[in-house]
């Protein structure tokens, strides 16, 4: 039976179980190696998201450990999509990315990509590359960092692009007959309830395929973490329930054909000085169907096509 939350799922989409594999393909960042600036997101910790079997090892040894850690843990898989996570994953010359994707497509059982990057960090010419090695049958997903909708919370982040250069990326790719997901934070300082359930209806009028929303982690030692101890005022921090309430009023007014991935995510403790525990993604996934059932509501419930602009 369809339940009240769109789930994003490989068996759905491509008909297969598929194992994600993150892979570090040694790329950095444009906010971070100084051609924007030097100093990053406000929030960002790149160490804090890195599995440690990625860590100074080639792509194909960091798909072989992780293949080991996950075959120790996982149900059988059908296959592997190699996860390009950290940094900006298509932040490299034409022949830099081909290299790295193709280390990563020979390795036995890898499907495909997924590409994680910014959304400054693409153009039609990385885009048709990525096209073609999907012409040869490989599954291949964009993954762009949205974060927010807003224009003043990206300044205050110290983002380094508006949301028209995320409109733009989405577009492009779309164009480019290639699905792209994106993923927001919620809980950015300065964003109130109410603008973080609007962000769905923009959210709604981008050719998104699925999305992912991490509640705000402020992680030590990064800038974010200075200025909340300055202003905690401007920061919604909500309990995990309160939380759930929030994702199920954004999911009520959101597109019901944009699958949900992730709607959490655990940082090691050592990283956080606030950490909400140990949560698990099954977990606050059934919470959040619970709610959606208690309130006999589904995702897309209040959903109307809309032209909002932020
Ligand atoms: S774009 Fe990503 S890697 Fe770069 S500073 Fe921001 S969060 Fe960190």
């Amino acid at each position: 039976m369809k339940g009240p939350v769109t789930l994003y799922s490989y068996q759905a989409r491509y008909g297969m179980r598929l194992q994600r594999l993150t892979v570090d393909g040694g790329f950095t960042c444009p906010n971070r190696d100084g051609a924007l600036g030097t100093g990053g997101c406000t929030f960002c910790d790149n160490d804090a998201f890195h599995p440690g079997y990625t860590h100074g090892k080639s792509i194909s040894r960091q798909l072989e450990a992780g293949v080991a850690f996950h075959g120790k843990r996982s149900r059988k898989t059908d296959g592997y999509l190699a996860y390009f996570q950290p940094f900006s994953n298509t932040y490299a010359d034409l022949d830099t990315l081909a290299s790295r994707y193709e280390e990563a497509l020979s390795f036995p059982g890898v499907r495909g990509l997924v590409v994680g990057t910014r959304p400054d960090c693409i153009d039609t010419d990385k885009l048709q590359l990525l096209a073609d090695i999907k012409s040869r049958g490989f599954i291949v997903e964009l993954e762009y960092g949205i974060e927010s909708v807003y224009d003043q919370t990206l300044r205050r982040v110290n983002r380094g692009h508006d949301f028209a250069c995320t409109r733009k990326a989405f577009e492009m790719t779309a164009e480019a007959g290639l699905e792209a997901g994106g993923h927001l934070i919620l809980g950015l300082p300065g964003e109130t309830r109410e603008m973080m359930v609007e962000s769905a209806q923009v959210l709604n009028t981008l050719p998104v395929s699925f999305l992912k929303f991490h509640q705000l982690q402020i992680l030590k030692g990064t800038p974010m973490a200075a200025e909340y101890k300055e202003r905690p005022g401007d920061f919604l921090r909500p309990g995990p329930q309160d939380y759930i309430a929030l994702l199920a009023d954004i999911l009520e007014q959101l597109r019901p054909n944009i699958a949900i991935g992730r709607i959490v995510s655990s940082v090691p403790p050592r990283f956080t000085d606030t950490p909400w525990g140990l949560l698990r993604q099954d977990g606050l996934m059934r919470e959040l169907i619970g709610c959606l059932n208690g309130r006999n509501s589904f995702q897309g419930r209040l959903y109307s096509p809309t032209t909002a602009t932020p």
